[in-house]
């Protein structure tokens, strides 16, 4: 029902003896295909008997409250931290939901016409808050029985913060499945997370494909990079303004930081989180170090937390923000949002991008058409609020950042299954992407692969 030769939107339905389960719930953010978030749910919604989350990030949980608006009344069960980080990703698109109606309804008024969608928002704060009671959160490794013969349990899928590989085991007439979800899959050797847990046996899986397609290039020393702007930026006298992404990016940005204070390679930094979807996320890998792989668990145990930076200023109000501004020194100020469309970052932007001395210091993905975009390629003015400035400002973009594995990196994963299984079903990737993937894996393994388009069924025997 989504995720199905695109990358957002995951939905997939299983059914098993009378069980009825949703594993994703996730919103369309691909420009055409973000109809279908306003049309009704392919299946009556009450009819779902229980949603089961892989991860918090929106194209996975964020159709949530509308699916609770139109009748779905079961459980949602995810990892402990996801239900946290969920809940604030939520409320956040909620927010932006209502902004935006707001934006649309006094832009078609003013101009005297309609729009193709409806002028009020997909969902309202009250409907994110409606899906709250029934998130049931569970650990790691823990069977969640689910109905006669059917339970899941999640796995670490080190991909963000309590991001999980949903194993569904179902019982019939004396005979057992194992289903596999992968959900995203993380990298190894990754920064605060642990590595993708791998299994020996499954007899269907369905694996997502973002990088199908490509091998991500020998990863940059991401650590190196950061240091080298930061001490030339210091030597210049600029601020190293960093858009970032609140959820993993600016966390993984603080672990670096870190690091190159613990090693020596930078002097003392003031660093300004400002961005207070962040900080609640931050919060929320402050209380959960049960699930940070070991060298973040060494720093948290030795009190060397990135979280706890000796020169980190998590910023509160907009007063507090806006007091930044005038900080002409060195400072890190890190804001969202990611891509620059909105938030902070854009006042931050105002008060540095003519300054050569300043480095913006890109960590993320930029789509086109946004303004993040327009400065990494180079764009000699940019409109920022409203306003033109000339981009003199230094601007570095750091690659290497990649929470989801590449092609190599999912093949290795699924060649950890001792025998074929069954089938397996590539999802959450561009068609192309998706199905160069799928040839990939069949000629490699010789397995029974499938690219499922949108709403295609299986029956898994
Ligand atoms: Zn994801």
């Amino acid at each position: 029902m989504g995720a199905a030769q695109n990358v957002t939107g995951s939905r997939h339905l299983l059914e098993a003896n009378d069980t009825s389960l949703l594993v994703d719930c996730g919103l369309y953010q691909e420009r055409q295909l973000r109809a279908r978030n306003w049309e009704p749910f392919p299946i009556a919604a009450d009819s779902i008997d229980a949603v089961l989350l892989t991860h918090a990030h929106l194209d996975h949980c964020g159709f949530l409250p509308k699916l609770v608006r139109e009748g779905f009344k079961g459980k949602i069960y995810c990892n402990t931290a996801t239900a946290e980080i969920a809940k604030i990703i939520l409320l956040d698109a909620a927010h932006i939901q209502e902004e935006d109606a707001r934006y649309k309804r006094r832009r078609h008024e003013r101009e005297g016409r309609k729009g193709p969608y409806p002028e009020v928002p997909l969902y309202t704060t009250a409907d994110a808050e409606a899906c709250f009671p029934l998130f049931s959160p569970v650990r790691y490794r823990q069977a969640v029985s689910l109905g006669e013969g059917v339970e899941a349990t999640f796995y670490d899928a080190g991909h963000i913060l309590g991001s999980s590989i949903i194993r569904a085991k179902v019982r019939q007439d004396g005979q057992e499945r194992i289903i596999l979800f992968s959900g995203d899959i993380g990298r190894p050797d990754r920064p605060i997370v642990c590595d993708p847990t791998v299994f020996d046996r499954a007899d269907y899986v369905l694996i997502e494909s973002t990088y199908g397609d490509r091998v991500h290039k020998n990863t940059e020393d991401i650590k190196r990079l950061i240091g080298k702007v930061i001490n030339s930026t210091k030597k210049a006298g600029g601020n190293i303004i960093v858009p970032s992404f609140a959820l993993e990016r600016s966390q993984e940005v603080l672990y670096y930081i870190n690091e190159l204070l613990l090693e020596n390679s930078i002097s003392p930094l003031t660093v300004f989180l400002d961005s207070p979807m962040a900080a609640k996320v931050t919060e929320v890998f402050q209380h959960h170090p049960e699930l940070f792989d070991e060298e973040m668990a060494e720093f948290v145990n030795q009190h060397k937390s990135p979280f706890n930076l000796p020169g980190l200023k998590v910023v509160g109000s907009a007063e507090e923000s806006k007091a930044i501004n005038h900080i002409r020194g060195t400072v890190m100020v890190i804001a969202g949002s990611g891509m620059c469309t909105g938030g902070r970052i854009k006042h931050h932007l105002v008060n540095n991008i003519t300054r050569p001395e300043t480095t913006i210091m890109f960590v993320g993905y930029q789509a086109i058409g946004t303004l993040g975009r327009q400065i990494v390629d180079g764009a000699r003015k940019v409109r920022i609020l409203g306003q033109k400035y000339k981009v003199k400002a230094k601007v570095v973009r750091i690659h290497g950042f990649s929470a989801h594995a590449d092609r190599d990196e999912l093949l290795d994963w699924l060649r950890e299954l001792e025998a074929p299984p069954r089938g397996v079903f590539v999802v959450h990737g561009e068609a192309e992407s998706a199905k160069a993937f799928g040839n990939y894996v069949r000629k490699k393994t010789g397995w029974d692969v499938t690219v499922p388009g949108y709403e295609d069924e299986a029956v898994l025997d």
